[in-house]
């Protein structure tokens, strides 16, 4: 029989050999795409492998991670709001998650449009105005705001609708700890499935390394660097400001807020990081985020099971940070200054824009849309930077689900609900 010291170190050596597979797959992945991109992609690759065996692998490693995030998510808020001392931390921790949500998304929009107002990278921009994009209604904040509340929690669960979930999920965790005996017995169960399911994530973890390799030779090998061209401006700065973002301003967040080691949070995130980027959805890479946030970051679930499906749903600061730097581009562009007053309607808008709108690949252009249609651009300018959307979206979901793991530690850490030994990894490999 092993010791619970011993199946912890075994879990961490388990975890750090899969942690260096997934790295591996990347970057095979990365070099095959490349090098079948620049080969060429037809006939026999094309049918065998692109279509074939990258498109089915990768298919069915993100089938089994969007199988598990309804499962997840509902059994693992309710075991969280249950286990809630009082009612009232509830209430402090929505505040808390809330406030700093909204402020990361603010700062990103704010570090993007500044971006590009100062390097202008639409300025020269040789305008081919043929660009076609067909904008589909994003819902009003009103309609979002009755959207929150479920008529049938079954619907919810099966359209994968998060708000609506988490809505029912804590309503149910709270009657659960409001009904004595038969609550505590609902709790067992409840207890018990979590077990299961989390071993379920880890179970379909080790898919990874392989799906993670299939979905990124795929898309690099379809869409090359070539699409990158005379977006290059555009591409670079979206990318920079990601990276600034991601590099000083969730650390400056951790150690001004919770006291923590930026470098020992971002050592902790490679798992969901390679998957978040070969996925390109912070949907799909739920379950290992949260996983990642209780294992490795060492936040309680009373706090993930909340932080982290509200993140991914509303906390998209990638995501923010490319509306904010098009924006720029697609103004610049075609010539229209949007003034001071449009800049600050882009940062309202889109922080706004972001409440209610699921992380799934892609969906970023729908958010634009709105936000461009707010300052009156025109939103055909989509079409122009569509080209090098795939690129940048998989690098800004790994942004995205940055911030939702930073957020998650600095509020667990102000509740006393951070393990500073996992954080630290003294009780890990
Ligand atoms: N793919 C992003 C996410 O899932 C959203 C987007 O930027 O399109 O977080």
């Amino acid at each position: 029989m092993t010791t619970p010291v011993e199946s912890s170190a075994s879990d961490g050596s388990e975890r750090s050999r899969l942690t260096k597979r997934i790295l591996i797959g990347m970057g095979l992945g990365l070099v095959l795409g490349l090098v079948l991109n620049a080969v060429g992609t037809d006939g026999l690759i094309a049918n065998f492998v692109l279509e074939g065996i990258f498109q089915v692998v990768g298919a069915i490693f993100l089938a089994s991670l969007k199988l598990l995030v309804v499962p997840l998510v509902f059994v693992s808020l309710v075991c969280g709001t249950a286990s809630l001392e009082d009612v009232s931390k509830l209430g402090r921790v929505g505040g808390k998650t809330l406030g700093l949500y909204v402020m990361t998304t603010a700062i990103a929009l704010t570090l993007a449009v500044l971006a590009a107002v100062v390097v202008q990278p639409g300025a020269n921009f040789d305008l081919i105005t043929d660009a076609t994009y067909r904008a589909t209604t994003p819902p009003t904040f009103a309609e979002t705001l009755v959207g929150l509340f479920p008529t049938n929690p079954i619907r919810a669960m099966a359209e994968g609708n998060m708000l609506q979930i988490i809505v029912f999920s804590v309503l149910f965790g709270l009657a659960v700890t409001l009904s004595g005996e038969r609550g505590k017995r609902v709790l067992a169960v409840f207890e018990d499935l979590n077990a299961v399911i989390l071993r379920l994530v880890m179970m379909l973890m080790s898919l990874a390394p392989i799906g993670v390799f299939c979905l990124i030779a795929r898309v690099f090998a379809l869409q090359g660097l070539d699409a990158i061209d005379n977006l290059a401006m555009y591409f670079v700065l979206v990318l920079a400001v990601l990276v600034l973002h991601a590099s000083v301003i969730y650390p400056t967040l951790l150690m001004l807020f919770a006291h923590l080691s930026p470098l020992a949070f971002f050592r902790s995130m490679r798992n969901p990081l390679a998957v978040a980027f070969s996925t390109a959805s912070s949907n799909a890479t739920l379950p290992i985020t949260m996983e990642n946030a209780e294992k490795r970051l060492g936040a309680d679930r009373s706090i993930t099971s909340f932080t982290v499906p509200l993140g991914a749903t509303i906390n998209m600061d990638g995501t923010a940070i490319m509306q904010g730097v098009a924006t720029g581009f697609i103004a610049q562009a075609y010539g229209i200054d949007i003034g001071l007053g449009g800049y600050v309607t882009v940062v309202v808008t889109a922080t706004l824009a972001s409440i209610g709108t699921a992380g799934v690949p892609g969906v970023g252009l729908v958010m634009l849309a709105m936000v461009l249609r707010q300052v009156n651009l025109p939103v055909e300018g989509i079409g122009i930077i569509i080209g090098v959307d795939r690129l940048l979206d998989m690098v800004r979901t790994a942004v995205n689900i940055t911030g939702d793991s930073a957020v998650t530690c600095i509020v667990a850490k102000s509740e006393g609900q951070l393990s500073l030994d996992t954080y630290e990894r003294r009780t890990q490999d």
